[in-house]
């Protein structure tokens, strides 16, 4: 099969190195891997910028979708409820989490193009003071918009609530202090921005809230309370632990580390996209969210009126070059994405430019 490059938002391009160090079979009960666990749960403490007297991080198997629902269905309790303020299909995805284990939901849906309204937020939490948690999405990957997390963070913390957010696609690569922007959950992955493969997702909670959880949880696996006690005690997981991503994870985030650590890996993805913008204005497409909300991850594209486009024909060309793209999850717009994080770099983004603009020739007027 010939190679070809992601520029999706992950599982995403990895590096040589991170993908070397799955060649070994790791035996999981042993005090070498557990120290593994426990080293990857301190660093992850490190990048959020919390004490672990504060916080906690918990890894969970499964994609990220298992990480959030781990959260949403272990930490509110059978009296509470959830204000989820959604752009996206992603803040869709929690709601539905919401819907299968009864758990009861206001669902605040914004344009997919526009940050959650804080006002909005406001009177909501105001008018059901019932209200326990408040969840949203940072980086919601449906369109490539960089929420305002901070602003829903203080209000949450102003009301007395929980908050829950959904960091899939920004932690590592955008800047979070967690606790000062008063995020009590935030769930992300290993195959994202610390830039690991796929197996298992994590959570840094709040140790107090997490603690207070106990008994909560609707899913014996997903179980987010019992994974951190096993979890705290040795660094044991409960039941099998993907080892081959744990191994790869360890090494991205030594990795991310020698890159310069957040700022840097943040500074390498926000000129991949804004050599993408530029570019790719100037061959005619329009980009979907508006260029101050635009996070440093994934763009969303508009086809350029009055051309015939095809995405199947399109990503054939592109990936025959060398690169596989997404595509778009707008209901009401015919659109398409590239994502920039990975191990993408400027040359990339220059070359994918010329690809398309290639393939732009061969599109006919419509
Ligand atoms: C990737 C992602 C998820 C998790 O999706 P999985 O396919 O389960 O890994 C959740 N939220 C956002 C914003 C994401 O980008």
């Amino acid at each position: 099969m010939k190679n070809y490059k992601l520029l999706t938002p992950g599982p995403l391009t990895t590096t040589e190195t991170v993908k070397a160090v799955m060649m070994f079979d790791h035996c999981t009960w042993d005090e070498d891997y557990k120290g593994i666990t426990q080293e990857i749960r301190r660093k992850l403490l490190e990048l959020a910028q919390v004490e672990e007297t504060e916080y906690t991080a918990v890894l969970m198997q499964g994609s990220g979708t298992f990480g959030v629902e781990s959260v949403l269905s272990s930490v509110v309790p059978a009296q509470g409820k959830v204000l989820l303020l959604s752009n996206g299909a992603y803040g869709e995805r929690a709601a539905k989490i919401c819907q299968y284990h009864k758990i009861p939901c206001i669902h605040i849906s914004q344009a997919y193009n526009k940050t959650p309204d804080a006002a909005e937020a406001r009177r909501a939490l105001e008018e059901h003071p019932e209200i326990t948690h408040v969840m949203m999405i940072h980086s919601e990957t449906t369109s490539g918009i960089l929420n305002d997390i901070q602003s829903i963070g203080d209000l949450a913390y102003a009301h007395g609530k929980t908050f829950i957010v959904d960091a899939m696609s920004s932690f590592g690569a955008v800047d979070i202090p967690v606790k000062d922007w008063h995020i009590d959950f935030l769930v992300s992955s290993a195959n994202k921005c610390i830039q690991g493969v796929p197996g298992f997702s994590f959570i840094l909670a709040n140790r107090k809230l997490l603690m207070e959880s106990q008994g909560c949880a609707r899913s014996l696996s997903l179980d987010l309370y019992d994974q951190w006690q096993g979890m705290e005690k040795d660094g044991k997981w409960r039941y099998t632990s993907p080892t081959h991503t744990v191994l790869a994870f360890r090494q991205a985030l030594k990795e991310l580390e020698q890159e310069g650590g957040v700022a840097a890996r943040h500074e390498r993805y926000q000129k991949n996209m804004d050599a993408l913008v530029e570019n790719f204005e100037a061959l005619g497409f329009k980009l979907y969210v508006d260029r101050p909300w635009q996070g440093p991850i994934i763009a969303t594209f508009l086809y350029p009126q009055g051309k015939h486009f095809d995405f199947k024909d399109m990503y054939a060309y592109i990936k025959e070059r060398g690169y596989a793209i997404y595509p778009g999850k707008l209901t009401d717009a015919d659109t398409f994405r590239i994502g920039v994080i990975g191990e993408i770099y400027q040359e990339d983004i220059q070359r994918l430019t010329e690809i398309m603009k290639s393939y732009m020739d061969t599109v006919k007027e419509r």
